[in-house]
């Protein structure tokens, strides 16, 4: 099936044109239509399966109806959890867009304010945000919902892991009750169905890739070693392999700074992306990366969310996530659309135990390689998959943050400073520092 039967107008199916895509994905099958036809939409498929024009093109066809938008207002709020995607998913709906009168901006925390509140002042169609930025934006009147039509959340998933509830159900408060709703998300968990409860009404649920399945075209290997050897070992393999272009995924800020300075040093070219970065340096490290003058990309988990870099052939984990699902949406960066990806992992024996929780989750015990010269002297326990259902986790119970964002001290960075609860803590308890930093960033 194409683009033409799904009820999408002549510009739009000219700006696809141009983009080069023959046939929908099957999420933007089913969520096209459901999205034209004004029903609230629940879907997700894993990274890389276009969720962004999923719901991009259905909202370019519906707000294309003469109306027009009035100063400070806006038609179509997409709230997304980090700055990269926000300007990601702008940068789609602007391609889409280009044969329609419709006006896209985007706002993001880690920038100046005002910049953001000029643009604003003409009224905006649709409207890429940050939550933490939208609720100042807001506060400073920028921004009114009067007019508003739709929402959406993408990356609903990683939006409640990054500890936004709060911030959504702020801004869901400031909303007309008559909107409709978009929840996009990797996969369907407890706590997304727990947020969708008090979103949307009726909603059409669409879905194509088993919850925490991995993609097929991913070849995935690890490397046991030891810590010290990690570094040269990861040279070594990008030399001889040739990689030209590989993401890499560190635990930790530092740890990505001291690598990718390691690389450098080695005469490979290598850029971290992370919190503590400004939005400049963060956007040219991906612009870079993505022309080719950057060979590696070295990101931590947060950062990556969502970033859009086509066919990405490499992917290495340096250190294994905390949290095991991280680890499927890491691999998920390569592989993607049909093409074959490989992803690799340097395991030490001390990170056997989240070694063991990820094989555990996709439920396939990972091939072991060898580097000649690299291998572990700490010897990794060997994989026993254990193959008893895993238990759904609980909801988790909102935490009483320990800075109240209404008096403005927010940063309106990624991260806020209050950490979600439970198991996720300790993956993400650097954020608050990341906040500081950014604001400093901010107004210095
Ligand atoms: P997701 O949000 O599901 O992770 P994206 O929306 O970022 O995925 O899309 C991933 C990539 O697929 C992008 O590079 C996008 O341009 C491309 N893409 C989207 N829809 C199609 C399509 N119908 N045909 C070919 N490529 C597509
Ligand atoms: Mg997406």
């Amino acid at each position: 099936m194409g683009f033409t039967s799904l009820g999408l107008s002549a510009p739009i199916l000219k700006a696809i044109g141009d983009q080069g895509y023959d046939k929908p994905s099957p999420i933007q099958e089913q969520a096209i239509p459901a999205v034209l036809a004004g029903k609230d939409v629940m879907a997700a498929a894993q990274t890389g399966t276009g969720k962004t024009a999923g719901f991009t093109l259905p909202i370019l066809e519906l707000l294309d109806n003469g109306q027009r938008v009035k100063p400070n207002h806006v038609r179509a709020l997409v709230l997304t959890p980090t700055r990269e995607l926000a300007a990601q998913v702008q940068d789609n709906i602007y391609k889409y867009s280009r044969y329609q009168k419709l006006t896209s901006n985007v706002v993001f925390g880690g920038v100046k304010i005002n910049p953001q509140m000029m643009k604003l002042r003409k009224g905006t169609d649709i409207l890429v945000a940050t939550p933490g930025r939208l609720l100042d934006l807001y506060q400073q009147n920028a921004i009114q919902f009067s007019q508003l039509e739709v929402l959406v959340l993408d990356e609903a998933d990683r939006m409640l892991d990054m500890g936004f509830i709060r911030d959504i159900r702020k801004i869901l408060a400031l909303l007309p009750q008559k909107r409709q709703n978009l929840l996009f998300s990797a996969t369907f968990s407890d706590e997304i169905r727990q947020l969708a409860k008090g979103l949307v009404n009726n909603p059409v649920e669409v879905s194509v890739a088993p919850a925490n399945s991995t993609a097929n075209t991913i070849e995935q290997s690890i490397y046991p070693t030891d810590k010290r050897k990690k570094a040269p070992m990861l040279c070594k393999l990008i030399q001889e392999g040739d990689w030209k272009q590989v993401l890499v995924f560190c635990r930790t800020k530092h740890g990505a700074n001291r690598l990718s300075y390691y690389l450098n040093g080695q005469g490979i070219t290598a850029a971290p992306i992370h919190g503590n970065k400004s939005q400049n340096a963060r956007t040219k490290a991906l612009a870079d990366f993505k022309s080719g003058e950057v060979r590696v990309l070295v990101a931590t988990d947060i950062a990556a969310r969502g970033i859009d870099i086509p066919q990405l052939p490499q992917v290495v984990n340096f250190e294994l996530p905390h949290v095991a699902e991280d680890y499927v949406h890491r691999i998920g960066r390569t592989g993607r659309a049909g093409e074959v990806g490989k992803a690799i992992s340097l395991v030490e024996a001390a990170e056997a135990s989240e070694l063991f929780a990820i094989e555990k989750l996709i439920q396939q015990v990972l091939p072991r390689l060898e580097l000649e010269g690299y291998k572990a002297v700490n010897e990794l326990p060997k994989s026993k998959l254990d193959t008893r259902p895993i238990r759904p986790k609980k909801p988790k119970k909102p935490k009483k943050p320990k800075i109240d964002h209404i008096d403005g001290q927010r940063s309106g960075d990624n991260a806020r400073g209050h950490k979600p609860a439970g198991k996720n803590k300790r993956h993400y308890g650097s954020s608050t520092t990341q906040n500081r930093n950014s604001k400093s960033g901010a107004n210095g």
